[in-house]
């Protein structure tokens, strides 16, 4: 199975990732990739840009080689009412919106804390997806924070990254895929690359995913068609919160 737009990606900007977005796009096309979306890091990590970065992101064509570049971030919750380093008047500016928890950024909290801080950010409208939702370094009540996304309409990512950065991912992303499909919550899969030649690189993400049997038709960005339609439903709501 092809999954068609990569919605989590790094580039050189963030401090600790080695390629450029042009690297990125060549190897978009190379894997067949139809799009990927562009989430720096938020200025709280140490070293990535500062929020203004998002005014000349725009400034990046829409298409590199033929392949979609959409214009997105990943912010970083920065405390446990779900606070976060990228204000609204960026975020409105992008096509897609991750929010993560990082412990370069902030200390792991209680199971209560760190969901509190999932559900706060969860009914932000500028946020699309949480990223890395199933990192055991920040337990979470699972069912709490699905039944919010369902409620909310929001995203939970399969970051690939994790099963190899973030160890002892895979019970907790698998206990996450299985609540997602029973609530009929969306997921991304997405590489969470940090070098070119890992885009579209999703295998162990996948594989988790089949092993849950997790519906196909709740993958949010199998194709370039279905996420682009979610980008619509960001914008809507967006204008309906304003
Ligand atoms: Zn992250
Ligand atoms: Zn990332």
């Amino acid at each position: 199975m092809r999954i068609e737009v990569d919605t989590h990606t790094h580039t050189v900007l963030c401090g600790h990732a080695f390629s450029t977005v042009e690297e990125n796009a060549r190897f978009a096309k190379k894997v067949r990739l139809k799009g990927f979306t562009v989430t720096e890091h938020g200025p709280a990590m140490k070293n990535c840009p500062e929020a203004y970065h998002i005014n000349t992101l725009i400034t990046v064509p829409d298409y590199l080689y033929g392949v979609r570049v959409y214009k997105g971030v990943e912010a970083n919750i920065l405390d446990y009412e779900g606070n976060i380093d990228i204000a609204p008047k960026y975020l409105v500016k992008l096509d897609f919106a991750i929010a993560s928890l990082h412990d370069a950024v902030m200390d792991p909290g209680t199971q209560a804390q760190n969901t509190n801080a999932l559900i706060a950010v969860l009914n932000d409208p500028m946020i699309d997806c949480i990223g890395h939702p199933g990192n055991p370094i920040f337990p979470i009540d699972q069912l709490a924070v699905v039944k919010e996304a369902a409620r909310k309409g929001k995203i939970l990512e399969v970051n690939n990254h994790s099963f190899e950065y973030r160890t002892g991912s895979r019970p907790f992303c698998n206990t996450l895929i299985g609540l997602c499909a029973e609530y009929g919550v969306r997921m991304a899969i997405s590489s969470d690359s940090h070098f070119c030649r890992t885009l579209g690189n999703y295998e162990k993400a996948y594989d988790a995913m089949k092993e849950m049997r997790f519906p196909e038709s709740l993958i949010i960005n199998l194709t370039k068609k279905r996420f682009e339609a979610y980008l619509e439903e960001r914008k809507v709501r967006i204008t309906a919160a304003r």
